[in-house]
């Protein structure tokens, strides 16, 4: 068996019908039909208004972030343990980030933590789903509304998910997504920018394309960046999206296997199989090692790669990154929960394309490795 790539994803669909559409017609541009098929069945699937199609899932942040007004001195609440896309959002509009210590069960942002936090510059809070199960978005809804804070939901991992049956993106003033290849709909390189907000959509769409004025083009009022998605990405991901149901029951079976028969190998943690909320979908299968396992990550990964698996490290904490340090941001500041995931968390092969057999030499490998490292 050959090396076992840490994600794969299934393009076995009306993908490649869709794509020699576009080449047929001559459409790959953004001005293309499949752009607006592709925002209009996205945004009907987590139950919004309007849908922005961008470039990525980071400029779906920046946009989402920047369209609610956030700027120089704001403060948005968000989680420690995340992808730095999150911080940068807030951070390039000279905003500050506010970090949250992460739950060690769920690997979610500590909702409890949150109250804490807020401060007469607070203008957002921003909510991030991790790694397959959704925050407790009930909670952070309330204290918006006593505080009036603004709620950007970061959906990245969570196509498909729901929260007590509501869909994942449906949530607060904004919500983003990523269809980047490791999630479960993919574009290659894509986002989106959803919400129920007719003037914030309006908004986004003109922050995705370089501010341009309605009326006299090339004339502008504002700074913004070039976003735009191709009819080619959309083309992919409009067949992607008509597999949605498929590929989060494939996601759920292939964890409830790793799960399975994973159980009971020593010093490792599983993922959450459920709450009383949402069960997970398995963005990644994730692990965390237990304290007195004498490796870390990193040693992990390698190990995994020398016997031909793919794996990778979990997030690492927004305040231990050296860019922020240097920026002065979040000296002194701890978030035990959050470090220790940063440190001892990794995932293993989990995408949509990965067989049976991949599967069976993911865990018998893993078992090795941790024969090893257990003593
Ligand atoms: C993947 C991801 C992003 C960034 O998406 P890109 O498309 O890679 O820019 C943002 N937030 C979360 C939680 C993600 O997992």
């Amino acid at each position: 068996m050959g090396f076992i790539p840490v994600n794969e994803p299934l393009l076995n669909g009306n993908e490649k019908k869709y794509l020699c559409e576009c080449i047929d017609s001559g459409w790959i541009s953004s001005e293309g039909p499949f752009v607006q098929k592709f925002e209009q069945k996205m945004s009907e699937t987590v139950g919004r208004k309007y849908g922005i199609a961008v470039s990525n899932g980071t400029a779906a942040l920046e946009v989402a972030v920047q369209a609610l007004g956030i700027q120089k001195g704001d403060e948005v609440i968000m989680p420690a343990f995340t992808i730095i896309s999150c911080a940068m959002a807030v951070t390039k509009l000279g905003a500050v980030p506010v970090l949250v210590d992460s739950d060690s069960a769920t690997w979610n942002m500590k909702v409890e933590d949150i109250e804490a936090r807020i401060t007469d510059r607070t203008k957002a809070i921003l909510i991030v789903h991790l790694y397959g199960l959704p925050v407790e978005v009930d909670k952070i809804l309330e204290l918006a509304k006593k505080y009036k804070l603004r709620i950007i939901e970061d959906a990245a991992e969570m196509h498909g998910q729901t929260y007590k049956g509501e869909p994942c993106g449906s949530f607060g003033d904004i919500s983003t997504f990523s269809f980047y290849p490791n999630k479960h709909v993919t574009t290659g390189e894509g986002g989106m920018v959803v919400t129920d907000d007719e003037e914030l959509a309006e908004r986004c769409r003109s922050l995705r394309n370089l501010c341009f004025k309605r009326d006299i083009r090339y004339v502008h009022d504002e700074i913004s960046d070039n976003y735009r998605f191709t009819n080619l990405q959309a083309a992919v991901g409009l067949a992607q999206l008509e597999r949605l149901d498929e590929f989060v029951e494939r996601k759920r079976l292939m964890g409830k296997y790793y799960t399975n028969e994973l159980q009971g190998i020593d010093g490792l943690r599983l993922p959450v199989s459920k709450t009383d909320y949402a069960e997970n979908i398995y963005w990644v299968y994730g692990l965390v090692l237990e304290p007195y396992v004498q490796a870390d990550n990193r040693m992990i990964q390698k190990m995994l790669a020398e016997k031909g698996v793919g794996s990778r490290t979990f997030f690492w904490c927004m305040h231990e990154q050296p860019v922020y340090r240097n920026m002065g941001f979040f000296l002194n500041e701890t978030y035990p929960n959050a470090e220790l995931l940063a440190r001892r968390g990794f995932y293993i092969p989990s995408g949509l394309a990965l067989t049976k057999e991949q599967m069976d030499e993911v865990i018998l490998q893993l078992k090795d490795v941790m024969i090893q490292v257990v003593m």
